[in-house]
């Protein structure tokens, strides 16, 4: 007798083979059979006309202090998504040594909002007594312990802040973390140099945990960006995850055929290269990345100080190379804000438009938003207009590219309700399958499944998660792979897509008939094997 069967589907394993007429048989959270199972469960579940697939798997989120506020995952959840990996492009929660600063920098962070922890394995116990609606894994950041160790001194690190480092992060990977990540177009990241970072992709790699990076550069000097992430695990002997891997607006036309090939010499030396992009073309970051580096010394206060000093202004607005190339080419109507407490009226619109309604210059808009906002300025989040369509396509078009949304995991109703972060947030499952692949006509279903499940599975070392098959967890998809496709735009980014019916999460059904249910069936998942 199953606890529930899911009958009269097609259902696709997630390893890329194709779909078949079977049944889905789950017990205690698991996956007991596939096959021809009859009747004999406690819930039997028609799914006539629909695809039964694993639970996608999102590898790329910041969701680490959103699900603090309100963990029921609903916005992933509706797109069929049952795990994400936190932590991302270097910023995690913990550890948490050095509090103001770790909370001051933290992505996604809601004002008032307390880290009570210290280490990783704290936080990693506070997150699963949010009980959690889908299961969740962390990596630790590099940034954060940066902060933790040097705090916002623009400077590289001596040898025993480096040994500290190694420590704090092997630490932290033995209560749990999943990897390490780092974010080099990020304060503090991007004081690091080539031996710090291969420093934390060693520890990393005595793990055989992955090294996860948001590489320096994607547009002004995209092959130093990358040429450092594959230098550093070459040297580290690291597997290796690059983050969000599509050039971006400004690059050379050939970068995404470059970067392609500078990975494939990598991996011809028998080096684990691991890369996602987000299927859009639209992307996130935090609004002060607009500052030039030397004005993030001191840390938050200093940066309001410099904002409000009109003599600085000029030299505040010289930055030769902003973290994004729109921003030098005043591509203002490309850039849209997405947070702001002070100014919640201008949220959803161009800094053209805003520049305008200011009756001021989009740069000095955006430098005044950034003041007004004060000591959370770095609460400020926008998306530009950075990932050109033709080398999205590129690079899904590999067999190897694995799918993210980059964004945090909200909710329609609660304290994240008003939150905006990405038009990827609550769609950009449904939009690679609908978009990309199927509309796209780019791969068939089998394989674009397999791209949101086996393959993200895989590269994360998840145990039992990411097929069908029994003894694997019950984390489950069923949806109309005709119509399954996203809703959201810039101006309404929270729109749930359309398309998906039923999801399961270690058995248990977190979207009915296309409601999202009570249940919080998660689990914080933790690194399973020990140091090697
Ligand atoms: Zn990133």
């Amino acid at each position: 007798m199953f606890d529930l069967i899911l009958k009269n589907g097609t259902v696709y394993d997630g390893t890329g083979a194709s779909g078949q007429r079977v049944d889905v048989g789950v017990r205690g959270g698991h996956i007991e059979a596939v096959g021809d199972l009859g009747n004999d469960a406690t819930e039997v579940i028609d799914c006539s006309g629909l695809t039964v697939a694993p639970g996608f798997i999102d590898i790329h989120t910041h969701s680490d202090a959103t699900l603090l506020s309100d963990a029921d995952g609903y916005s992933l959840l509706m797109q069929g998504v049952t795990t994400e990996i936190i932590g991302n492009c270097g910023f995690s929660c913990a550890p948490c040594m050095k509090r103001e600063l770790v909370e001051k920098f933290m992505i996604g962070r809601l004002p008032g909002q307390a880290f009570t922890w210290n280490s990783f394995g704290e936080y990693l116990d506070v997150l699963q007594a949010q009980k959690p609606g889908l299961n969740v894994g962390a990596y630790v950041g590099h940034n954060t312990v940066r902060l933790n160790i040097i705090g916002n001194e623009p400077r590289l690190a001596d040898e025993d802040e480096l040994t500290y480092m190694g420590n704090v992060l092997r630490q932290s990977l033995d209560e749990g973390a999943i990897g390490v990540s780092s974010g080099l177009e990020y304060n503090p990241g991007f004081h690091s140099d080539l031996q710090e970072l291969v420093s934390i992709a060693k520890v990393a790699a005595e793990y055989d945990a992955t090294y996860a990076t948001h590489v320096r550069n994607r547009d002004w000097q995209y092959e130093m960006g990358v040429g450092e992430a594959l230098a550093t695990a070459r040297l580290a002997g690291a597997r290796l995850q690059l983050s969000h891997l599509v050039p971006k607006v400004g690059a050379p036309e050939h970068a995404a055929d470059h970067i392609l090939e500078m990975m494939d010499w990598t991996k011809r030396l028998g080096i684990d290269v691991g890369y996602d992009v987000i299927p859009h073309e639209w992307g996130p970051t935090f609004l002060y990345t607009i500052l030039p580096r030397w004005a993030y010394e001191g840390g938050v206060k200093e940066m309001v100080r410099r904002l409000a000093d009109p003599s600085l202004r000029p030299k505040l607005k010289h930055n030769p190379f902003p973290q994004w190339k729109l921003v030098a080419e005043k591509r203002w109507s490309e850039l849209v804000l997405t947070r702001s407490g002070a100014n919640p009226e201008l949220i959803g619109l161009d800094f053209e438009e805003i520049g305008r309604r200011r009756n001021a210059d989009p740069h000095d808009a955006i430098l005044d938003i950034l003041l007004e906002e004060d000591e959370n300025m770095a609460d400020l989040t926008w998306v530009g207009k950075i990932s050109p369509d033709r080398d999205i396509r590129l690079m899904l078009e590999q067999s190897d590219c694995a799918v993210i949304s980059d964004a945090i995991t909200l909710n329609v109703t609660g304290p994240l309700k008003d939150v905006r972060f990405a038009p990827t947030a609550f769609g950009w499952t449904a939009r690679f399958l609908g978009h990309y692949a199927r509309d796209g006509a780019m791969m068939d279903l089998a394989e674009g499944i397999r791209r949101l499940t086996s393959l993200p599975a895989k590269r994360m070392n998840l145990d039992r998660r990411g097929e069908l098959r029994p003894g694997y967890f019950a984390d489950i998809v069923v949806f109309d792979a005709a119509s399954i496709g996203d809703n959201s735009t810039l101006q309404d980014m929270n729109a749930t897509p359309t398309g998906l019916v039923h999801v399961y999460v270690n058995g248990k059904a977190a979207v009915a008939d296309g409601k999202r249910t009570p249940a919080r069936a998660g689990q914080v998942v933790r690194r399973a094997s020990r140091r090697h």
